[in-house]
């Protein structure tokens, strides 16, 4: 069962997310294991201050190596004591590689992640080269912090863990799963300000159905991400 957990300076925004919905669900019946962390418990100063003015100048401040260090000794501990490997640990960074599904499905093999989240300007450069494994963007943008793309990575892994979504089928016919984007989805009514859903729905065909759905999805994203239908065609020897 797959265990993730998050270092932050903010763990209640994480663990409000985490244990709703699918995610909640599925942790709260035990399929999954989730634990957020305040680095801030780990200064040791005695103003809790987890950030300082950076070296060389420049507007912000920047979060200290050493509570980010320690905040992560200890989860590393919390999860061998429970004869698990080191987690595999990932530091959420602006500057990382951009995140995809290929990512999400190589770090679901894993048996339990270690997110790390910055804040301000960044965390010093040191405690990442010391601990990540990897550094993750969740895209070309700047957030304010970590912890929305600490909860990107951790829903799109954990929604791949057996018995977080009914059945595989659910992520498999998905956008991303194969290199496409998915099919056009209706549900009821049949009729809706006067949009028809599609007949060959209706018809009840299964074939003509599928065969329907894997036509949708090619020329969709043949139209809105030519990028991805490159390397579509070249993944089936087509290209
Ligand atoms: N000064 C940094 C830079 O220019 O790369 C940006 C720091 S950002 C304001 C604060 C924190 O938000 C980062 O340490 C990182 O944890 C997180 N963050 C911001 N954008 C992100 C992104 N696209 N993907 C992942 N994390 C991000």
């Amino acid at each position: 069962m797959m265990r993730i957990d998050i270092a932050t300076l903010f763990p209640e925004m994480c663990d409000r997310f985490l244990t709703e919905s699918i995610i909640g669900r599925a942790a709260k019946r035990g399929y999954i294991e989730t634990h957020c962390h305040q680095i801030r418990d780990y200064t040791l100063n005695k103003q809790k201050q987890t950030d300082d003015y950076p070296y060389g100048g420049g507007c912000g401040m920047v979060m200290n190596a050493q509570p980010i260090y320690d905040c992560c000794q200890e989860i590393i501990r919390q999860v061998q004591e429970q004869g698990r490997p080191r987690p595999h640990i990932v530091f959420m960074t602006a500057a990382g590689a951009r995140y995809n599904e290929e990512h999400a499905k190589r770090l679901a093999s894993y048996d339990s992640l270690l997110l790390v989240c910055g804040h301000y300007e960044g965390m010093d450069e040191r405690v990442i080269e010391a601990l990540a494994d990897e550094e993750i963007s969740i895209g070309d943008y700047v957030l304010t912090g970590g912890e929305l793309a600490s909860l990107v990575v951790a829903d799109s892994v954990l929604r791949l863990q057996p018995g977080v979504l009914a059945e595989a089928k659910g992520y498999q016919e998905e956008s991303h799963w194969n290199g496409l984007l998915e099919y056009p989805q209706y549900t009821r009514p049949e009729v809706w300000e006067g949009r028809a859903v599609p007949p060959v729905l209706l018809s009840g065909h299964h074939a003509n159905i599928d065969a329907w759905r894997a036509e949708q999805s090619v020329e969709r994203t043949k139209n809105r991400r030519p990028d991805l239908y490159e390397a579509w065609l070249k993944k089936e020897g087509k290209g």
